[in-house]
């Protein structure tokens, strides 16, 4: 295949045979977050790319260097989201619906977009489940981002797997403190940081504690720590989570280098990371950002907000073998039958069975064929029985109703009594 007719590179199809896992994942967290009160939004996957720059900031890897952007036929510069913080936000502003401190808890799932180096986990369409809470203040609301989250690693058969990390990057202004105390520190150490740490020196500063650059690592071990520049308040907002999180009985590691990459945050932040992924181990992370609407033209409203990469988690699932069986069998029931009046007879009994069980997976044989070929497909399918119509049944009108599964032997069901047998021995889903 020519390459101009292939996939672009790190952007991947979803494949029929990983759907399933796909679909159970994004069910379970759907279900978590409707229980918990959260409600779903749907933000277009284009956006103006100035709202990208406005909020995620210009000296951030994503606007530096990750963003699709390109010129539409208007010549408006428009940017394929890399995240759905920007987007959520301007939407919220757009429809007035935080205006008056109306508390808003939303959710959203669907692509990115950035265009970074492929390798496992690290894609350039990936997907995200994605969620902001608007006009609450304090450290309750911090927590039960963080608890649902441990719920849904519980849920999911991973929590050993993962570790809370957490942080606080204090108000605006004890961060501008803090950043001007590093920014001496490292200066007088300009010659000893890593080409990288140096450019961010200047443009910004706080992203030097989260290099991967030895040398520069043993820099930062008596550099200024952020806990000591806290203000009183980011303070005490930082331990009435963790008490919540004692309270819960969730551990948690304090880690003072998260800074995390976008600039929009202040007091909480939190990465849940593995090491089950390589290189590729943050598999949720988010915090509070205060500023950011005020920053977008609206009035000053609280947020707090986290994103969960969905690969990620789809491989961690893999990797620890933590795959629910059932999700593999998408058939209950597979319908044979032979000769065009039993096709017919079959078509409208497989109607009058989904009428009566609308959540049985039914089958019903496509293209024909002989008594082995259909029964070949009927096994391959993976269906718990076989339904079988042929000139006997027609003449009886009854159905072979065949395990195919190892539970017992072929029996025969008159028509009237299948979705009623049928009830009692396939559980539906
Ligand atoms: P990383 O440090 O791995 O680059 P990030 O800080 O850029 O992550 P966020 O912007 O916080 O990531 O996005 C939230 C989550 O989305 C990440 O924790 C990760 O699980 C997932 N994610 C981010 N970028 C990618 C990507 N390119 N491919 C796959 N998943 C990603
Ligand atoms: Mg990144």
């Amino acid at each position: 295949m020519s390459k101009s007719l292939q996939a672009i590179r790190g952007m991947n199809d979803i494949l029929p045979e990983q759907t399933p896992l796909w679909r159970y994942f994004e069910g379970t967290v759907a279900r978590l977050l409707d229980n918990y009160g959260y409600k779903q939004i749907r933000m277009p996957i284009v956006e103006f790319t100035e709202l990208f720059k406005r909020s995620i900031g210009e000296v951030t890897d994503i606007v530096e260097k990750e963003m699709y952007t390109f010129e539409d036929r208007n010549g408006d510069s428009l940017t394929l989201r890399p995240e759905g913080t920007a987007a959520c936000v301007r939407a919220v502003l757009e429809h007035g619906i935080t205006g008056g401190g109306q508390v808003q808890k939303l959710w959203y799932i669907g692509p990115m977009f950035r265009h970074e180096r492929p390798q496992k986990g690290r894609y350039r369409q990936f997907h995200q489940i994605g969620l902001e809470v608007f006009n609450l203040d304090g450290p309750d609301i911090d927590a039960e981002l963080i608890i649902m989250t441990w719920r849904l690693w519980g849920e999911l058969g991973i929590r050993d797997a993962v570790k809370l990390e957490l942080n606080s990057l204090g108000t605006s202004e004890s961060r501008g403190r803090y950043r001007e105390a590093l920014v001496e520190y490292l200066s007088a150490h300009h010659d000893k940081l890593d080409e990288d740490s140096q450019r961010r020196l200047k443009t910004n500063p706080l992203r030097v504690l989260d290099t991967k650059n030895a040398d520069t690592q043993a820099v930062l071990v008596d550099a200024p720590k952020m806990a000591d520049y806290l203000d009183d308040e980011s303070r005490a907002h930082f331990e009435g989570l963790k008490a919540r999180l004692d309270a819960v009985g969730i551990p948690y590691v304090l880690n003072p280098k998260l800074v995390r990459g976008l600039d929009y945050y202040s007091k909480t932040v939190f990465e849940w990371v593995t090491d089950q992924l390589g290189a590729q181990g943050t598999v949720c992370a988010g915090g509070r950002y205060d500023g950011l609407v005020e920053q977008m033209g609206g009035k000053p409203t609280p947020g707090v907000g986290f994103a969960m990469g969905i690969e990620r988690l789809v491989l961690m699932l893999e990797t620890l073998e933590q795959i629910p069986q059932e999700i593999s069998r998408q058939v209950d029931v597979y319908l044979c039958a032979f000769g065009e009046e039993a096709e017919l007879a079959g078509l409208a009994l497989a109607e009058r069975v989904r009428d009566e069980l609308p959540n049985l997976r039914l089958q019903v044989n496509a293209g024909a064929g002989s008594f082995k070929s259909q029964f070949k497909k009927a096994d391959k399918s993976g269906a718990l029985y076989a339904l079988i119509l042929g000139d006997d049944e027609m003449a009886q009108q009854v159905v072979g109703f065949k395990p195919l599964r190892g539970q017992g032997e072929q029996q025969s069901i008159a028509w009237d009594a299948l979705a009623a047998h049928l009830a009692t021995c396939v559980v539906q889903g």
